[in-house]
């Protein structure tokens, strides 16, 4: 039995620039309503402070004789680029955009803070889902192909021939229904190789809309669109519905307090990469490739996961003792109390495998060893204290 050292990993994270592709994001959800939360509620989050760390899993959708995506082994398209490599990829380009946050654009001169995010996501499994009937964007995997979903939220990423974009399941407090579909990345990413041998700003652009989706799935709405994608009404035009159309946070400016400010000439919805124009929204949930959060968005983020939400949080997994008889994929982490690790016949982590465990109290090994070429960390992590 081996009581392993600690090992801090460090969460690589890459920030370019953005891509000037266009992403169309469609979120099928309801819009919302009620009272404005302002940041000093009496909602406030007692650990906006704290980091907190989200469990996801990603889901390459693949049709039933294991073409049109990612596979364990190659990009789907004649290179050795496999799904776990590119899952990473993601998480890192997301990563990035929950550590960094910038001013909100609107409204023009505003004061508003900008506050550390505090939060991010850590990939727990990668699963190749070989099945015509969910390979396409539309079907819902979830019911059959979720995993651990009261302590994982699952990406789906799933075959489309329309522009980029996703939606996500719900925007509750509720765990059990968190789960988002990002629809055309494969195919962009064959195209883009094809025509520039280079992905990169198409990833960038596709992990924006990840990070938007899953931070639906974080609680929030968008702040200038019905959360079905719609920009929201205004008095500028025919249908508007007082307050109808709105977030729910008091510093983030609805639609019409925009247009009055510029007279009817700019709806703060302006599409992607347009968030540096005069009176665009730069918020991470709007559509505009900017990802900018307020104090009362971030205060939603963290109420949640101290919450309801707190079964997706790394610092909750490792309040309970695990015990595994396999190590390594499709799994790239895992959390527990104690960790002991003892089947009854031998096992290895193989070559080109790479494992985190994360644990609050010991980790035991027994009947195992690791392979030339795989790697293991093992990671204190305090559990939650809220
Ligand atoms: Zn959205």
């Amino acid at each position: 039995m081996n009581k392993i050292g600690l090992i801090f990993a460090l969460i690589l994270c890459s920030f370019y620039l953005q891509a000037q592709l266009p992403i169309n994001n469609i979120c099928l959800l309801n819009p919302v309503s009620g009272p404005k939360i302002s940041p000093n509620d009496e909602t406030d989050a007692k650990s906006m402070s704290q980091q907190k760390i989200v469990r996801v899993n990603f889901h390459f959708m693949l049709k039933s004789d294991g073409t049109g995506n990612f596979n364990e082994i190659t990009d789907g398209d004649g290179r050795l680029k496999n799904g776990y490599l590119m899952a990473q990829e993601f998480i890192n380009w997301i990563n990035g955009f929950c550590n960094n946050n910038e001013a909100l654009s609107i409204p023009i001169g505003n004061s508003i803070q900008v506050l550390n995010k505090n939060y991010k996501f850590i990939l727990d499994a990668v699963y190749f889902d070989r099945d015509n009937n969910y390979y396409n964007y539309g079907g819902s995997p979830q019911s059959i192909y979720g995993k651990n979903t009261m302590n994982v939220m699952n990406i789906y990423m799933q075959h489309s021939l329309e522009t980029p974009g996703g939606n996500a399941s719900d925007i509750s407090t509720n765990p059990g229904s968190k789960y988002t579909h990002i629809r055309s990345y494969w195919q962009g990413y064959v195209s883009q190789m094809a025509t520039t041998n280079n992905y990169v700003d198409f990833q960038y652009a596709i992990a924006k809309t990840i990070t938007h989706e899953l931070t639906h799935l974080l609680t929030l709405s968008h702040t200038v669109l019905w959360n079905h994608g719609a920009k929201c009404p205004t008095n500028c035009e025919n249908g508007y519905v007082s307050n109808s159309c709105d977030d729910g946070c008091a510093d983030t400016p609805t639609a019409e307090e925009i247009m009055v400010a510029n007279s009817c000439a700019k709806h703060p919805h302006c599409g992607f990469n347009q968030s540096e124009v005069l009176y665009c929204s730069n918020n991470l949930m709007d559509y505009n490739g900017g990802i900018s959060l307020t104090p009362c968005q971030l205060n939603k983020i963290h109420s949640g996961l101290e919450g309801g939400l707190k079964t997706y949080l790394t610092c909750e997994a490792v309040k309970t003792d695990l015990t595994l008889t396999s190590v390594g994929f499709p799994n790239l982490s895992y959390f527990g109390k104690k960790i002991t690790v003892n089947p009854s016949t031998p096992i290895e982590l193989l070559t080109n495998n790479k494992t985190e465990m994360y644990f609050s109290e010991s980790v035991d090994f027994s009947n195992f060893s690791v392979r030339f070429g795989s790697s293991l960390d093992v990671i204190y992590e305090t559990p939650c204290n809220y």
